[in-house]
């Protein structure tokens, strides 16, 4: 078998990496926000269940937040990386079911982590441009609004 794959490649990078949960369900939201919301074709992506909830210091995401922190220095040192987005979203079964939350706590957990999340990744990279969003599933759609550190 053998597929050729319509999108041109374009090997320019744009110094831009997001994190965020791997839930297949909400992949192709994140990146039409990230190509069109926030015009950054060709991010680097680390995605992974929960997303940037292993770099807010819980303790049942050890093992993942060193894992993800080597790579943020990969791709800060590799990729020159310059920008970081992180984006959690509505229901994640990270929370539910590994944190053991249920609303109202869940979001406002969730909000909390990005923000302890965004001051980690600074602290550790050195990068200033750090953005975080929440992703709400909104009449069958998904919704981006910014979280503020
Ligand atoms: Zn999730």
């Amino acid at each position: 078998m053998r597929f050729r794959a319509t999108e041109p490649y374009n090997p320019a990078r744009i110094h831009a990496a997001a994190i965020y949960c791997s839930d297949g369900r909400v992949g192709e939201h994140f990146d039409d926000f990230l190509h069109n919301g926030l015009n950054l074709p060709r991010y680097d992506r680390v995605a992974l269940p929960g997303g940037a909830a292993c770099l807010a210091g819980h303790q049942q995401a050890h093992l993942e937040e060193q894992g993800v922190i080597d790579e943020l220095k990969f791709l800060v040192e590799v990729h020159s990386l310059s920008r970081v987005v992180l984006i959690a979203h509505e229901g994640c079964a990270f929370y539910t079911t590994r944190l053991g939350l249920t609303p109202p706590r869940l979001e406002l957990m969730q909000r909390a982590d990005l923000v302890r999340a965004a001051a980690f990744v600074h602290r550790v990279t050195g990068i200033d441009h750090i953005e975080a969003y929440f992703a709400r599933l909104k009449d069958a759609r998904i919704e981006f609004e910014a979280v503020e550190a």
